[in-house]
């Protein structure tokens, strides 16, 4: 393990680090709280042996700063052990009290050092483990699952959060309402797990696309969403907004290009896109009638014909 030393004698610290570096760890010695801060903050480390009585800052202090510095971090936490010369039951409290984890004295034997840290080490590695389970966790919940992009809840977030901005910035928004063409008759024709794998393809064309968009830009400009059933959402924010009418068409090209077949389509003849694409400035507009738009634009490309854009 690497461990961060903080210890204001440098004879104990010196036996401390020999005895800790022969138990096979890298150690870094502080020799106030102060420094022990700033190397924290240089570099993380496993695991803190604390010592209590310090001059300036003591150990207490030193502690409530640094878990002060991993509040900013919702999942960070280094097990700290606090190292003192007398073993009281107030001491004991008052570790545990400032943000510590456990208490060992000066005086310990070497084995009972060891089998301390050993312990701390198995509850980090604990920890860092539910830490990355956590955030896989958090990806799942804003993903469809049959498609990868972005749920139809966390693009609803998206969107908020983005309007939001674009208010503030006076930037314009454009939407994007995508409906795959007479996917009821590819199901009905080719079975429901063939239309699953159509939807699938679908998905992963747009999400390129999009990619290829953004790609380039300073920040992501545009993502894509499944909006429910075999509808997509794609999103454009900021300058790029103006880009939104080449990117419906771009889009339906690129999707009828897969050459899907779909007997089913009317002369189309392989699977294809309609796009109703509106854009809005949320100075004079709002959400709920940018959405309201785009469905209107996207009716009306499915009654000129399907397989094109209809642009506000
Ligand atoms: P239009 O061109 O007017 O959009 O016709 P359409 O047949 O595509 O539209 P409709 O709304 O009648 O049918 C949509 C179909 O999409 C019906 C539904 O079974 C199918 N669908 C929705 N979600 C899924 C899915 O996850 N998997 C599969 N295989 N099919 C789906
Ligand atoms: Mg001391
Ligand atoms: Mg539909
Ligand atoms: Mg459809």
């Amino acid at each position: 393990m690497k461990m961060l030393l903080v210890e204001d004698s440098r004879t104990i610290a010196m036996v401390m680090r020999a005895r800790l570096e022969s138990f096979g760890h890298e150690v870094r010695h502080a020799a106030n709280g102060q420094i022990a801060v700033e190397l924290f903050q240089d570099e993380p480390v496993d695991l803190i042996l604390m010592d209590i009585e310090m001059p300036g800052m003591n150990g207490f202090e030193t502690t409530a700063r640094i878990r002060a510095l991993e509040g900013q971090e919702p999942w960070a936490w280094t097990p700290i052990i606090f190292v003192t010369a007398t073993d009281t039951d107030s001491n004991l409290v008052m570790a545990i009290e400032a943000g510590g984890d456990d208490f060992i004295s000066k005086t310990a034997p070497a084995n009972v050092l060891q089998a301390k840290m050993k312990a701390m080490s198995r509850i980090a590695a604990l920890r860092m483990r539910l830490s990355l389970a956590n955030r896989q966790l958090q990806d799942q919940a804003n993903r469809d699952g049959l498609t990868g992009l972005l749920n139809r809840r966390a693009m609803d977030m998206q969107v908020d959060t983005l309007w939001e901005h674009a208010v503030r910035s006076a930037a314009p928004f454009g939407l994007l309402m995508l409906d795959v063409d007479n996917f009821k008759n590819y199901n009905d024709h080719y079975g429901h797990l063939a239309g699953d794998e159509c939807l699938r393809a679908v998905a992963t064309c747009i999400g390129e696309h999009i990619q290829q968009t953004s790609d380039g830009q300073t920040a992501p400009c545009a993502f894509a969403a499944r909006y429910g059933g075999e509808e997509f959402a794609v999103i454009i924010h900021g300058p790029s907004c103006r880009l939104y009418a080449d990117l419906a068409a771009s889009l339906v090209d690129a999707v009828s290009a897969l050459r899907i077949p779909h007997e089913k389509n009317g002369e189309h003849g392989v699977v294809t896109l309609s796009v109703g694409a509106a854009c809005a400035s949320p100075a004079t507009g709002n959400v709920g009638l940018l959405f309201h738009q785009a469905d209107e634009l996207l009716y009306k490309a499915k009654a000129a014909g399907r397989n094109r854009a209809a642009i506000a």
